[in-house]
This record gives structure tokens, C-alpha cells and sequence, in this order.
């Protein structure tokens, strides 16, 4: 951050509920830009540094990393693992369609852990599902990402009708005011917000985070600001603040929500 100075104060962060282990599953590697919040894309910044051309989208050697075993003929990953998939892609990008059936059978095969993927690509989602999925794998979590409220406009429609048992709505990174009240109810587990990191970011402002707390609030769905983003707003006050503190003043930020079970 620069300056000496918080910009919030309080300490007390929550408790971060972990699963009993979490594995990054990057089954394939590579993507397009898709839509304004990939303007600065972690991914191509990333292979930019090493001469990697984002855009040749490939299969990757973990393709099949849940379903790896060891000499003893056991999973590597335990029962109850929790796979953070395809997070240097989009797990819907057209160019993978034909790869896609042999990934849910890995997620099916491993129904004793989770699998949660984001994208900017709903609108395809129901083009891309396999025969079995019904209304959903019980251990697929699916995160629509909506940087801007004309994204949230175009595809929050699409994701209210995909058949899905775990739904979480993305704003990372959130690039303007956000209204998404109509989409808010029982189906959407959980709202995630936040700004944009890297040297290009573009700023993010306290008072949406604060409406969209609200609007979870009224909601009664869980809320959580994730990351301030290099380039924070508030009370007209510009902060730029460095990668490694973004994510713990987000929590200062005391802006999280707890659905309320029976409310
Ligand atoms: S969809 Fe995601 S991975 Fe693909 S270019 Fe956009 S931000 Fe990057």
C-alpha cells in the first residue's frame, strides 16, 4: 500500500472456512478475451513475462490430476478435496468443447470432492453439459462472473435458468455500480466481489461494494469483498495498494455477510 497509512483499521478477520485440502486444477491453459473485465487478464500478463502466447489454448499434463494415484492404488487427493478448476482458462471457452465431456467425467468420477469453476461464458453453459447431468452434479459449484452491470444484465438471465445445485455470482473485477437484486435468491449460495490487480488496474469504489452488500443483506445471500484491487476508492480518496495487502484490508473492510439460515 502506499503511504504508511490503512485504509481500514480493524483487525479482526473472519475465520476462513477450509476444506480439508484445496488443489488448483488448470486442466487446460489459454483463453480469448471475451468481454471488458479481460482488458487486463492475470493470464496474459502472466505468460507475457515468459513468451507464452495466451491465445494457443491447450490441453495441460494435470488434465487428469483429481483422478491421479499413487503406488498404492489410492487417490492422491483425499476424499473432500476441493478443486479450484480451471482457473488459468475459461472451463466453457468454445475451443475446448471437445475436451469437455472427458473433464465432467473426471468431476464425476470424483464425487467425493468439489469442483468449482468461473466464467465468463454462461450463456454457454447448457450447449456444454453431459448426458447424465440432470439438475446438476451435487459437487460442481459454478461462479458467473459479471465485471460490469451490463454483463450482470446479459448473462445473470442465462444463469437464473441453468440447472445447477451450487451457484455463486462473480464481480471480480468489479468495474462499475451493480444492481443485481432481481437475480438475488435462495439459488445464488453465495456473491463475490472485487477489484483488479496489476499495474494497469482500473479503480474500484467503496460505495459499490457497499450497495452490493446491501442488496445481499436484503437478499439474505452471503456477501464477501475479496481483494480491494490495486486501485481503491473511498470517500473520494484514491489508494493504490499493494498486491500482498489487498486481500486482508478487503476483510478490514468489515463489508462481509453471513446468509442467515431460516430467514
Ligand atoms: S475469460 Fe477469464 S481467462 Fe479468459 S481472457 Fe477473460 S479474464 Fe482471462
Amino acid at each position: 500500500m502506499t503511504g504508511q497509512y490503512l485504509l481500514f483499521e480493524d483487525d479482526a478477520l473472519p475465520v476462513l472456512r477450509r476444506p480439508p485440502r484445496t488443489a488448483l486444477w488448470n486442466l487446460w491453459h489459454g483463453c480469448t478475451r471475451h468481454s471488458e473485465g479481460c482488458l487486463n487478464c492475470y493470464v496474459f500478463r502472466r505468460d507475457a513475462l515468459h513468451g507464452i502466447d495466451s491465445t494457443a489454448i491447450r490441453k495441460t499434463r494435470d488434465f487428469l490430476l483429481p483422478v491421479q494415484r499413487n503406488k498404492a492404488g489410492a487417490h492422491v487427493f483425499p476424499p473432500g478435496s476441493f478443486f479450484y478448476t480451471c482457473f488459468t482458462s475459461d472451463f466453457l471457452h468454445p475451443h475446448c468443447d471437445a475436451w469437455r465431456q472427458e473433464a465432467w467425467a473426471v468431476m464425476r468420477e470424483r464425487a467425493d470432492c468439489h469442483f468449482l469453476f468461473l466464467t465468463k461464458r454462461i450463456e454457454r453453459f447448457t450447449d456444454c453439459l453431459p448426458p447424465d447431468w440432470g439438475d446438476g452434479y451435487d459437487n460442481v459449484t459454478v461462479g458467473a462472473t459479471c465485471e460490469s452491470q451490463r454483463q450482470a444484465d446479459f448473462r445473470l438471465p442465462f444463469f437464473k435458468r441453468c440447472p445447477l445445485r451450487h451457484k455463486i455470482i462473480i464481480h471480480e473485477p468489479l468495474l462499475t455500480a451493480m444492481d443485481i437484486s432481481p437475480w438475488l435468491d435462495d439459488g445464488i449460495e453465495e456473491v463475490i466481489a472485487g477489484g483488479e490487480s496489476g499495474p494497469a488496474a482500473r479503480p474500484c469504489r467503496h460505495e459499490w461494494l457497499v450497495s452490493l452488500r446491501g442488496q445481499c443483506e436484503r437478499a439474505n445471500v452471503s456477501f464477501a469483498f475479496k481483494q480491494t484491487g490495486a486501485v481503491f476508492v473511498k470517500d473520494g480518496r484514491v489508494y493504490h495498494i499493494e498486491r500482498r495487502l489487498q486481500h486482508s484490508q478487503a476483510k478490514k473492510a468489515g463489508l462481509d455477510y453471513r446468509r442467515k439460515p431460516g430467514k
